[in-house]
């Protein structure tokens, strides 16, 4: 773990740095062929607005019994969190959930299953727009990833509010870090910047947060384009409320807080070596070298973590190859490491700047079958290359028991008078390793000399299934961009020796670029990622409708550079803004990196399961109603109690829908990817009355309980039509 105080002082400096200079963002303006706006993609309430649906604070869905989740424990979820992906939801949006359950399980204690049963849980669903409840509501509960709403960070975001949680900006210290332009507001909308008082919400003792998710963004429900409805107090943030890359720093400190986290599902172990204890790591006994804990040297030996910016700090291991003997080796050993799953990726970054006959060699000691952990196993081997550069490493790695991770280094040579093997950040996480890793040198300088149009290919890659595939990497956006300031990066397949026996076109496969973020505690890192899944519907209209995902060797052009077909890029003109990528780590050491990857997710078309009849309430309510019959020993009382036994027996929905129990009492759903909320009668279509979305909460046994306000907005300028029922 990184938390020095240094280092933290040492990051500030170089955020303010960065922070001095800002603008606003304009709105964003899809190109043609993009998949969206990319950092200019729409935001929730936006997305929200479009779609017909005006909720409390713009994406939460209330209930009577929801509004003070975060300070109720009783709405708190315990873990594992069972959970639904119904088939009406996008493919993309599928595998973007399941990414987003992956961000949980790394950086905190949040964990989901699949349902089996269990009354309570979360049935993702595509309604319009995105939205949730607020907290464990303990009946089963709706949350909709709409149309659009499949990214990332939205994902987190909605997951946010089902755990209990509020925008910031609700805070009730609010109006000391931001200011509301309530003029500027779309005029009904003012209800979205309510702000609540201590004794509904808690900050469980945090800083505001502009950083946070759960910040609105500057444009959020205002009248006029371009002109802000909140704004930071320190106008350097106003260009940081509403990021949408990840769960910010305090963010996460909250969440971790509310549900008492101590550990991460999937992060094993990671280390940037800036403490004397290593993080654990051990010599080995045999070799006859040994690393050595260097400190950043300015000009020479600067570390990774903090790429030599910081004095008295930054240090990483150090293996000498220019004083010893050809051969000379040298083991540094993780502490013992007990993995739940059974792959794993070994992330690290290091620099070879000695002899390139050096070898850096990564091994696992496993359990030997008596207890001890001495089973060595080789699984992969660095070659020197005299490189000054630090350079990013992943390794898969295989255990399924205790095992340590091992680091040997090894001299080749010993006519070389300087040099050695770095090591530095290095992490361990139960995720699988990116495909693809493209790393890209110099961006800054890249920047410099280049215009607007200018494009960078990628070197050829090849997905696990063997599709040749590539990133386009437009330093400055596409030539007829309109926007200035953005990186575009782009998806592309490539002709390759596997074509003859693969797929065509190549459908339901996700494509996902990441540009990473370095921060050395990967808990921290807010990576930019962005996904499209390949559709049907992806053609090109110039080549008679042709899929644009066929073999690129016929809808693509020959490139000499890789010696194979490029077919058209897929992607985001406006991808990561160029004051973005000089915020956090993304250019560390000026390097720009980017993952890629292209899977297949045919098999999550059918992901859903039927929700079950719950079996005749909990302990609880039927000691109560025992109770109760012994109280009142009234035959009235005696048949409720026999008919109650299964109150879903016979079943009282209408129209299609799902009896489930709630509190004794049956209650009716509408069944997924059907129709809307149940209204007590009968499941409501979603479309009522044109673009006027009704909706409507069903309460027990067919009673309504809460009935809210309705509004759609059909047209930008505020042409607004209310409907109560
Ligand atoms: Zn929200």
């Amino acid at each position: 773990m990184v938390h020095t105080g240094v280092l933290r002082v040492c990051c500030l400096f170089v955020l303010f740095l960065y922070l001095s200079a800002f603008t606003i963002n304009q709105r964003p303006n899809v190109q043609d062929n993009d998949v969206d706006a990319g950092e200019l993609r729409e935001d929730i309430p936006e997305i929200n607005l479009k779609s017909g649906v005006d909720l409390f604070e713009g994406d939460i869905m209330l209930t009577p019994k929801s509004r003070n989740a975060l300070l109720d424990k009783s709405y708190r979820w315990s873990f594992p969190i069972p959970y639904i992906l119904a088939d009406n939801l996008d493919l993309n949006a599928k595998a973007v959930i399941l990414k987003s359950f992956e961000m949980y399980r790394l950086k905190s204690c949040v964990d989901f299953k699949p349902y089996e049963g269990e009354p309570t849980y979360i049935h993702f669903q595509k309604f319009g727009g995105c939205w949730s409840m607020v907290g464990d509501l303990k009946t089963g509960q709706n949350l909709s990833i709409g149309e659009r709403c499949d990214y990332k960070a939205i994902v987190e975001h909605e997951i946010l509010h089902a755990l209990g949680f509020y925008h910031e900006q609700s805070r009730s210290d609010r109006d000391d870090y931001v200011e509301i332009w309530w003029n500027e507001i779309t005029s009904g909308m003012e209800h979205n910047f309510n702000k609540y008082a201590d004794n509904f919400i808690t900050d469980l003792n945090t800083p505001y947060d502009y950083e946070s998710v759960m910040h609105y963004g500057p444009f959020s429900f205002n009248k006029n384009e371009s002109i802000p409805t909140i704004t930071a107090k320190i106008p350097a943030f106003n260009d940081i409320i509403g990021q949408r890359l990840d769960f910010s720093e305090i963010d996460l400190e909250r969440l971790n807080r509310m549900y008492n986290c101590t550990a991460s599902h999937t992060l094993l172990d990671q280390c940037s070596f800036e403490f004397i204890n290593i993080c654990g790591m051990v010599q080995g006994t045999n070799d006859n070298a040994d690393w050595v804990h260097g400190i950043s040297t300015p000009g020479t030996n600067e570390d990774h973590t903090l790429a030599g910016s910081c004095q008295d700090a930054g240090y990483f291991m150090y293996f000498n190859t220019h004083s010893g003997s050809i051969g000379h080796t040298a083991l540094l050993e993780s502490r013992i490491l007990y993995p739940k799953r059974t792959q794993q990726c070994l992330q690290f970054f290091y620099k070879m700047n000695g002899s390139p006959q050096d070898k850096l060699v990564i091994w696992i000691r496993t359990d030997d079958g008596s207890g001890n952990v001495r089973k060595m196993k080789k699984i992969h081997t660095i070659q020197g290359d005299k490189d000054q550069n630090w350079k990013i490493a992943h390794v898969t790695v295989h255990a399924n028991q205790k095992f340590r991770y091992v680091f040997q280094g090894i001299q080749g040579d010993n006519t070389t008078s300087s040099g050695g093997i770095l090591l530095d950040d290095i992490s361990l996480k139960e995720t699988p390793c990116p495909n693809a890793v493209w790393v890209v040198r110099n961006f800054t300088e890249i920047l410099g000399s280049t215009t607007k149009g200018h494009l960078i290919y990628s070197p050829r890659f090849y997905s696990p299934e063997g599709y040749g595939y590539g990133v386009s990497l437009y330093p400055h956006g596409l030539a007829g961009s309109i926007y200035t300031g953005y990186t575009g990066i782009r998806f592309h397949m490539c002709s390759g020796e596997n074509d003859a026996v693969m797929e065509w076109p190549a459908l339901n496969r996700q494509a996902i670029i990441t540009v990473l973020d370095q921060d050395p505690d990967v808990k921290l890192r807010m990576s930019s990622s962005r996904s499209f899944t390949t559709m049907s519907s992806h053609v090109i209209a110039s080549m008679n409708n042709i899929s644009q995902w066929e073999r690129p060797s016929i809808v693509g052009t020959f490139d000499p550079s890789c010696n194979c077909h490029r077919s058209m890029d897929f992607g985001w003109s406006t991808f990561v803004s160029h004051s973005q990528l000089n915020r956090r780590s993304f250019l560390k050491n000026d390097d720009l990196i980017i993952f890629a990857d292209f899977e297949d997710i045919t098999h999550l078309i059918k992901t859903e399961v039927p929700i079950k009849i719950s079996e005749p309430q909990t302990h609880e309510v039927v000691l109560e109603r025992n109770k109760r019959s012994v109280q009142n020993q009234d035959d009235t009382m005696d048949h409720f109690i026999q008919r109650s036994n299964n109150p879903c027996d016979p079943s009282p929905c209408m129209n299609g829908g799902v009896c489930v129990i709630e509190k004794g009492q049956a209650n009716c759903r509408c069944s997924s990817g059907q129709a809307f909320f149940y209204t007590g009668e009968q499941c409501e279509s979603k479309q009522i009355h044109g673009n006027v979305l009704g909706i409507l909460i069903g309460g027990g046994a067919g009673t309504i309980v809460l009935t809210m306000a309705v509004l759609s907005v059909l047209g930008r300028q505020g042409n607004t039509n209310h409907m109560r029922r």
